[in-house]
């Protein structure tokens, strides 16, 4: 028995959070759109090379916003992995669009990016690629396809905050890209997320649709003297305690990736030889990634029971999850999406994986523990 529980996340803080909320406080600016979410504004800009990056409450927030943005309309075509959260399939549902899943890839569980184009049909709108695990998806490809087909690309990055794709930060390729700062994530606020507008055309809409349909940032500006109601929109930003935690965790983001990369290396040496037996995989990272290391996962063999492994790893006080219920088998998904080819990879991967604990904290010492008795376990 391990003397110790392992919880599956733990929020790290950078120690400057409350330094900065009570600036924020003595600033008596607590609306959004402050000093402090300008300054995380600026950051994300400059990180990843965005035209306009914009705070949200949330990444689902962002996903709505996007679906907002593309002017989704009922029965609209919006073509995505059904191996994802729950938001980035509902963002479009709302508007009335349907969700169409492909399958993924069998090393990456991103999109199959050959699979995209037979899916294609007169009502398809947008492509939705999913950077899983912050290791991204085949962007070259899914962008010619959508040039050739005149289709929008959305990044659901949420996971993909200080990842890169041939040198270019995830959620910067495609039209709009979205971030997540959730306390599950890499960098988090509590709730957070944030929409990266990459298309210049979309930069003054999007910010109408986060100030509740009005050009209120433009007032804010001085651009105009006074706003008025432009356009459809809802109340998508953030106030300025969220943006001055968010902040102190920007400061450390390349520590704080650099300490979970170490952590995500030590386990993917531990795990070589379970792989060399054949028990389970390790994540494949192609070349064309730099990963942050959200998360460390292994799909097990085929012949070995997940919920027993998970048991065991429980009995010795180790909290290890599995991942996302396919969106097509979920109540929601039958009823709003639909499925284009048997997704065979999907299914099966989904079924096989587990995620073990990584978090900033987390010693070597806890891991090779965490790798022992997931031996045993297996054996
Ligand atoms: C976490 C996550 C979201 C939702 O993020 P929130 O900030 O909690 O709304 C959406 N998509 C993916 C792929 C995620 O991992």
């Amino acid at each position: 028995m391990m003397s110790q529980k392992v919880p599956f996340n733990w929020p790290h803080m950078t120690g400057k959070e409350l330094h900065y909320i009570a600036e924020a406080h003595l600033n008596g600016s607590l609306a959004g759109d402050g000093p402090f979410t300008k300054r995380c504004h600026a950051w994300l800009e400059q990180k990843s090379g965005t035209a306009k990056a914009l705070l949200t409450h949330s990444c689902t927030a962002a996903l709505e916003m996007s679906a907002l943005l593309l002017d989704i309309k009922p029965g609209d075509e919006i073509i995505m992995p059904s191996y994802t959260f729950v938001s980035t399939a509902n963002a479009f549902v709302l508007r009335g669009g349907v969700p169409v899943f492909v399958d993924i890839r069998n090393d990456t569980l991103n999109i199959d990016e050959t699979l995209i184009e037979a899916a294609i049909t007169p009502r398809t709108r947008a492509i939705v690629a999913v950077h899983y695990a912050g290791v991204s998806c085949e962007m070259d490809t899914i962008m010619e396809v959508a040039k050739r087909h005149h289709l929008r690309v959305v990044e659901d990055a949420a996971q993909g905050l200080m990842s890169y794709y041939k040198g270019r930060a995830l959620g910067s390729i495609g039209d709009l890209g979205t971030y997540s700062f959730h306390e599950t994530k890499n960098v988090i606020s509590g709730e957070g997320g944030a929409l990266l507008v990459n298309d210049p055309d979309l930069k003054l809409r999007a910010e109408i649709i986060r100030e509740k349909g009005t050009d209120r940032s433009r007032f804010f500006r001085g651009e105009i003297d006074k706003y008025t109601w432009q356009d459809i929109g809802s109340s998508f930003l953030p106030g300025e305690l969220i943006a001055a935690f968010l902040w102190a965790q920007f400061e450390e983001a390349e520590r704080i990736t650099t300490q979970r990369l170490a952590s995500w290396q030590h386990y993917h040496g531990q795990l070589e030889t379970l792989e060399a037996k054949g028990v389970l995989r390790r994540p494949i990272v192609p070349e064309s990634c730099q990963h942050n290391a959200h998360m460390y996962y292994v799909l097990l063999a085929p012949e070995i029971n997940r919920q027993e492994i998970l048991a065991k790893l429980k009995q010795q006080g180790i909290l290890s999850v599995f991942h996302y219920i396919p969106l097509h088998s979920s109540p929601a998904g039958l009823k709003y999406c639909k499925t284009h080819g048997d997704l065979e990879v999907t299914v099966r991967q989904s079924e096989q994986l587990i995620r073990l604990p990584l978090w900033v904290g987390l010693t070597t010492m806890l891991q090779d523990k965490i790798v022992e008795v997931l031996c045993d376990a297996v054996n």
